[in-house]
């Protein structure tokens, strides 16, 4: 086990340019280690078989993969990329024309066509000359196998022998290189959509309280009394000289007030509530499905509680009101409408005293 992870971090050692893909060279890697592989599975093939010159051939082959190997961490990712590319359209050649089209190492081609898509970002046009120059290639080669016959013809026990060799070894190209890239690109998707997540959730809340913003806040409530079918309250409320609490203590302070503020609204009021920062140091509450009176009670509770908590700062300590203006939705109106109402309520309460609900 040890050896084996050993062995996969030497793989994926990334010897490139910066500017370089650190997956191409892993699977450059991996591609060729196949073909070492591959090639020394001919080679016993050969071997049991008494066909020497086979198995010179894949002796060759697989040292010359084995250099491409061990070059790959002396040179440039491209330049090993382009290496084992030339290497193996020279290998696909020769077997062709060695072994004959019914062997199948011409299936080889449509790895080398898979791997050009993946291996470079853009320069689009090359890549089609490539591949073109690749389908020109398997045409070539399956005339010049019609035309002539191979130089060595190999047992039908050999040739079943070399497709499961060779559909081994090309199934298992083609999943390196769909699973190197591809988890590469789900992996980047994936934080995208996360990103993409987060951004949406910072345009929508207000990062000093974690309240929803005034903006969501509005987003929400046109949803909501477009389709409201149960009653609905809506109670605009602002903190009682919260000017005073800055100038006494502090803004630090005053920042502290708000955040507790808000995150006594999230405990005290019911589940469903909808709390938003609306401004400032004023809130926006809504309650989706209880009317006036109801929307009245918890306010109350949340009034006297909220007057309950004492603030520290140095030696001194405080404590705050909010005044509340509450409507109750007529099912009708619109939302400027209602605002506006709200707003007047919560004026009203400012006006005749604060510390109150005014509904
Ligand atoms: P009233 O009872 O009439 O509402 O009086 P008030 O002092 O609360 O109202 P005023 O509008 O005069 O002052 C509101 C203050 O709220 C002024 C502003 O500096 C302060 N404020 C607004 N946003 C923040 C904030 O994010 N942090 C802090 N610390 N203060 C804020
Ligand atoms: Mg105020
Ligand atoms: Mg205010």
């Amino acid at each position: 086990m040890n050896l084996l992870s050993t062995l996969y971090k030497g793989i994926c050692k990334d010897t490139g340019d910066q500017n370089e893909s650190a997956k191409l060279i892993v699977v450059v890697r991996m591609l060729t280690l196949t073909m070492i592989i591959y090639s020394f599975a001919n080679s016993i093939l050969f071997f049991l078989t008494s066909y020497v010159g086979g198995m010179i051939f894949s002796q060759v082959c697989m040292t010359i993969f084995l250099a491409i190997f061990v070059l790959s961490y002396y040179r440039r990712t491209f330049v090993s990329y382009c290496i084992l590319n030339v290497c193996m359209l020279i290998w696909i050649v020769s077997n062709v024309h060695m072994f004959g089209w019914g062997i199948g190492v011409q299936t080889f081609l449509f790895v080398l066509v898979v791997f050009v898509f993946f291996a470079k970002y853009k320069h689009e046009a090359a890549k089609i000359i490539y591949v073109t120059a690749l389908l020109a290639m398997r045409i070539y080669l399956y005339f010049y196998c019609q035309n002539n016959s191979p130089d060595i013809i190999v047992t039908p026990q050999l040739n079943a022998a070399f497709q499961i060799v060779n559909s081994v070894a090309i199934i298992l190209s083609l999943s390196l290189l769909a699973y190197f890239f591809s988890t590469d690109t789900q992996a980047l998707e994936g934080k995208l959509i996360e990103y993409n997540e987060q951004l949406k959730k910072q345009a929508s809340i207000d990062p000093l309280t974690g309240l929803n913003n005034r903006r969501s806040t509005i987003e929400y409530l046109e949803n909501l009394l477009k389709s409201a079918e149960n009653q609905v309250s809506i109670c605009l409320c602002d903190i009682d000289f919260f000017k005073h609490v800055n100038d006494t203590y502090g803004h630090d302070v005053g920042d502290i007030v708000l955040k507790k503020i808000a995150e006594t609204f999230r405990k005290e009021l019911p589940k469903d509530s909808f709390v938003s920062r609306w401004g400032g140091e004023e809130f926006l509450l809504i309650f989706p499905i209880l009317n006036g009176d109801e929307a009245y009670i918890e306010l109350e509770s949340l009034r006297q509680k909220i007057k309950s908590i004492t603030f520290e700062s140095g030696n001194e300590s405080f404590s705050v009101s909010l005044t509340f203006g509450l409507v109750e939705y007529d099912f009708h109106s619109e939302l400027t409408v209602i605002l506006k109402e709200a707003d007047e309520k919560l004026y009203l309460g400012k006006e005749s005293g604060r510390d109150r609900i005014i509904y």
